[in-house]
């Protein structure tokens, strides 16, 4: 095979002119920008094109429509920006082109991947017997614990699920409370259920579920719950909601898609504290812990039953002592993602990764203060990176977004928390410095005039 050192030339040489680009460049598209995409829009050709003039195209079309939210003033969603060294990894394992499927087919991602995920449970302190899958995002971790939970659960009840399905199951319960991401839902429709069997608990002012509200548990009950609300990254109260739970017999499940890295905090993590004690998670690794797209972990305490709901049989699939990836994914074939994860861990150690987290929740202590004296109100507690922000005349609020999104300095979206219409600012770049802050604080005080 002949190296194509163009190629990979031209594209060294483009992403060393996009990261130079990012301080620079408006947050988000430009118009023109967004318009020229009709280039993409062309009926397929009967001939194909030389590799690197397909590179040129989309790079030169494509570049200028790219969100940069790999630098520091993008504070919308809850979004990461990927560090060098977890785009280099992807770099290299993608042109590796390993399937991350059985052992077999690649002992470097089986291996990799195996200590990355053990490294996760170290630095998050869950039990380090946990199995583990990773999956594209924290809506499909929570989908692969659940379903995971579900067996569990069947399991203990003397039900065989895989082999009667779920149309002859006893019931189980699923409670949550009313602030339960979305994608808890969704998730749920994947495994067959409807909104309204679901168990809605209360909150309180920041959105955490009332531990004393909870409905009488029993053994065929999930509870879920989650660590970082999205809107004001509050947390569940995981001690009084495990211990009503154990006692039970009932499965407690947490979202922890970027506020469940707070364990690894040296000065936020009692906030997730009890958090241990539930019997599966999710996490985001494309959020807080800065790396590409895709990436999440599922991780659950009772490994057989993950390996159970997931591992595909057939005789061609051979399994021996290590660590088949495949056996704890929805997927069978997939990239290395794991690879990926290890790497930013290796980079981060566990004190570059408090310190990463730390520094955006300090961010957002300033956002915080600046918004409140230039006469913002913040709605949330500001525990930890996200901030809930709002005007005494709602009506100018769309706007003012708009004007901020418009400005090229910084985005964030609108919100709605507790009956305030207001907007949400996110910190949960690695990348974020004290002058980004200034620059956004200042693009926000000119959108007001
Ligand atoms: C982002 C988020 C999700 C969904 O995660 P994806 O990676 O987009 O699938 C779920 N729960 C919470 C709390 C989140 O912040």
């Amino acid at each position: 095979m002949e190296f194509n050192q163009p190629l990979y030339d031209y594209v060294v040489a483009s992403a060393k002119s996009f990261e130079e680009s990012l301080d620079l460049r408006p947050v988000t598209p430009t118009e023109d920008a967004e318009r020229a995409l009709k280039y993409f829009d062309e009926p397929l050709a009967d001939k194909g094109s030389e590799p690197l003039d397909v590179i040129k195209m989309l790079n030169e079309v494509g570049e200028p429509g790219v969100v940069s939210s790999r630098g520091g003033r993008y504070y919308g969603f809850v979004t990461g920006a990927a560090m060098p060294v977890s785009v280099a990894a992807n770099w290299l394992a993608a042109t590796w082109d390993q399937n991350a499927g059985p052992y077999v087919l690649s002992p470097t991602a089986a291996v990799v991947e195996e200590v990355a995920g053990n490294w996760v449970l170290d630095l998050l302190r869950l039990p380090l017997e946990s199995g583990f899958g990773f999956v594209t995002g924290a809506t499909m971790a929570s989908f692969t614990a659940l379903s995971a939970a579900r067996l569990s659960l069947y399991r203990k009840s003397g039900y065989d699920l895989k082999a009667d399905g779920i149309r002859n199951a006893p019931k189980i319960r699923f409670v949550m409370s009313e602030e339960i991401h979305p994608t808890i839902i969704i998730g749920l429709q994947y495994m067959g259920y409807g909104k309204n069997e679901f168990e809605f608990v209360p909150v309180d002012d920041q959105g955490r579920m009332i531990a004393e509200k909870l409905p009488m548990l029993d053994d065929m009950s999930i509870v879920i719950c989650q660590a970082g609300n999205v809107n004001s990254g509050s947390f569940d109260p995981f001690e009084a909601i495990c211990a009503k739970a154990k006692e039970a017999g009932a499965w407690v499940h947490v979202d922890g898609a970027f506020g469940g890295w707070i364990r690894a905090s040296k000065s936020r993590s009692h906030l997730a504290d009890g958090m241990d004690k539930a019997d599966s998670w999710s996490v985001d690794c494309h959020k807080w812990l800065n790396i590409p797209h895709d990436s999440a972990i599922a991780i659950v305490r009772d490994k057989r039953a993950l390996q159970e709901t997931f591992g595909v049989v057939a005789p061609y699939l051979v399994t021996g002592e290590k660590r088949d990836p495949d056996h704890y994914t929805p997927e069978l074939s997939r990239r290395a993602r794991g690879i990926e994860v290890w790497a930013a861990l290796k980079h981060l150690g566990r004190d570059g990764m408090g310190d990463l987290l730390d520094r955006c929740c300090n961010h957002a202590k300033v956002f915080a203060s600046e918004l409140a004296n230039m006469g913002f109100t913040i709605l949330n507690d500001v525990v930890i990176n996200q901030i809930v922000v709002t005007m005494d005349d709602e009506s100018k609020l769309d706007g003012f977004i708009e004007r901020v999104q418009q400005s090229g300095k910084t985005w964030f979206g609108p919100t709605n928390w507790k009956g305030r219409k207001g907007f949400r600012i996110s910190v949960s770049s690695y990348v974020t410095t004290d002058q980004d802050v200034k620059i956004a604080l200042k693009a926000i005080e000119d959108a007001l005039n």
